[in-house]
This record gives structure tokens, sequence and C-alpha cells, in this order.
């Protein structure tokens, strides 16, 4: 007998409305809405939002002049600097990753916003194979512990009263080794300052009758210091790596997200997946959409806290016999 290909569904009229209240009932809607009103909050003092005294488990905000809050491992840095101890920063990572896991990274981060905007620009994404983000994940770690090492040791070597000559060589880097570099500050403080600050500059320079515009922005591009030129690059390389790996910067550069990690997997917020529900074999939805490719096919069923989950519950969403859930305590 010859076999039929089976119709694709007819799209109706009558599906609309279910299409709509699935799309309501997600969590990625919440999520969006969550990660815009973050980021309009962290830079609220625009719409009249005092400053709070709080870190929070995100990056970006640390050279920020108009914020809410500030960010803990920037604050961290900074408080090494200062010679103040870092509880405060220590206790906000702390608290956060086992409250909450790291849904810091997928619900407010400003750059974890950027980052998924940057994603939707391309439709097809980078295949990382397994074993390179097995590896590649690492990197991460090693710069917080870079980091760490050296702003701890500028603490140690300054309140020992030896540390003048280290922190002159630092220069720049001494504050804050990190958010010197760090995209997210290029980005949200670096360069809204500099084009503030030439916004200035140009308004002066228009009130004075016959001055030469342009020599003047040709001599002002070419004074910036190469620093600001290199955060320029980085930034640049960063972007181009997010439009094709989602989320590639968590993945595998960002020591907030390591930090986070390290606590993670003490989280009373976790997922579970029902075994008696996940029964399409091959099927791989959960995994297929998760942007930090967490391995959740191979993680215990009752409740698992990866570290490199971010609680995006994009797998929730994805599991069409709502298998995956997340689980508190
Ligand atoms: S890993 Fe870093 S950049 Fe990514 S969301 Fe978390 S804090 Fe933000
Ligand atoms: S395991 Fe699920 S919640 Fe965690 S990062 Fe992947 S898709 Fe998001």
């Amino acid at each position: 007998m010859k076999k039929t290909e089976a119709e694709p569904p007819v799209e109706s009229k009558e599906t609309n409305p279910s299409r709509l209240r699935a799309l309501i009932l997600r969590f990625q809607t919440p999520r969006i809405i969550v990660q815009f009103a973050s980021f309009l909050i962290f830079f609220g003092l625009f719409l009249g939002i005092g400053p709070w005294p709080i870190l929070v488990p995100v990056i970006g905000l640390l050279g920020v002049p108009v914020k809410t809050v500030g960010e803990a491992f920037g604050g961290l840095q900074y408080m090494l600097y200062m010679l103040v101890a870092p509880w405060l920063a220590l206790a906000s990572v702390f608290l956060a990753a086992v409250l909450l896991n790291r849904a810091f990274c997928a619900w407010v981060c400003p750059f974890g916003l950027v980052q998924d905007i940057l994603n939707v620009v391309k439709k097809s994404h980078l295949n990382v194979s397994i074993r390179t983000h097995n590896q590649m994940i690492y990197v991460k770690y090693l710069i917080l512990a870079a980091t760490l090492l050296i702003s701890g040791v500028l603490a140690a070597s300054v309140a020992a009263g030896i540390g003048a000559g280290y922190k002159q060589t630092l220069g720049p880097f001494a504050q804050a080794p990190f958010n010197t570099l760090s995209p997210a500050d290029t980005l949200f403080a670096v360069i809204p300052r500099t084009l503030l600050d030439s916004r200035y500059a140009l308004g002066d320079l228009l009130a004075q009758p016959g001055a030469d515009i342009t020599g003047a922005i040709i001599n002002s591009l070419v004074s910036v210091s190469a620093l600001f030129w290199v955060r320029i690059f980085l930034l640049a390389i960063t972007f181009a790596i997010v439009i094709y790996v989602p989320r590639g910067f968590c993945r595998y550069v960002c020591p907030q997200g390591a930090f986070s990690a390290v606590f993670s997997r003490f989280s009373f917020l976790g997922l579970s997946r029902n075994p008696t529900r996940c029964t399409r074999a091959g099927c791989r939805d959960c995994v297929n959409v998760c942007p930090m490719l967490v391995p959740i096919l191979d993680e215990p069923w009752e409740k698992f806290t990866h570290p490199e989950c971010i609680m995006c519950l994009k797998c929730v969403d994805a599991c069409s016999t709502k298998a995956i859930k997340p689980k508190f305590p």
C-alpha cells in the first residue's frame, strides 16, 4: 500500500489564542521584561531614581557615574584597592548564588541583555564542539584568579607599606584590573564619558569664530590614549563573538559569572527533569536551546545546579512534555 505523507497541521484562526497564551505563559516573556526593567533601573539616575547602597552580581556598572546600584566584582576590586575588607561584595555574590543560583546573569545583568540582543542578529550560530567548550569554560576562572591575585597582592603589599612601586607599575590597572579592559565597562562607562567630554569640547570650539573644527577633531582622535583603542578593539571582538556564539562572553570570559558559579552549585534554586515525562528519546529540545551548553540530560533528574546554568529557563519553555521545572529548595 502506498504510504501517504502526513499532512502538515493547517493553521487555523482557533490556534491563535492558544499560541498567544503559550507565548505569555513562557518564562522568556517575563525574563525579557525583567531584563529591560533592570537596565532602566540600573541607569535610573536619569529617571530621578536615587542611588541604593547595594552591590549586585552583574558587570558593567563600575565606572558609570549615573548608576543606582554597584556591581559586586568591580566593587570587590575597588575595595581591595582602597584597603577596605570586601565583605559586602562577597556577601552579595554568595547570597545571590545560594538563593537564586545564577539567575542574575539571565534576568538582570545589563551585559547579558546586550549579548541576547546581539545574538538575534544572526539566525544560525556557530556550533562550538563540546570538547572545545569544556576547555574554554576554564578561561573565565583563570581571569577571575588572575584578577583576584593582582588586587589581593596590591592590597597586602600596600597594607604592609611596601606596595608603592607595584601600584605605580599597575598604573590604570591598579583600581580594578579586570574592569580596566572589560568590554562592559567600555560600552557603559568609557564610550558615554568620552562622547560627553567631546560634546562639551566641541561646544566650546563652535563658540569660537573661525575655529578649525576638522583639525580639532583629528587632534582629539590622535590624543586619545592607546588604552582607549585597546578597549574599543576588545569590545569589537566581543561583539563579533557574541553575534555568533550565544552568551559567548558569559560562557568563556566573564569573571563575575565564574565567581557566581563557584557558589551556585550549592544553590537552593535548581532544575528538575521528570523522567516519566521526558520520554522522547533523541528529542534533546532542551539541550538544543541551552545558550550555555549545559548537559541537561546527563544531570541528576531529581535536581541539578550546574555551574554553567544561568537559570534562563529556555529549556523549561522548550520542553513540549513539560518535564523540566525550576525547583526550590
Ligand atoms: S556571566 Fe557575566 S556578563 Fe554574563 S550575565 Fe553573568 S555577570 Fe553578566
Ligand atoms: S540548563 Fe536551562 S536554565 Fe540553565 S542555562 Fe541551559 S537553558 Fe538556561
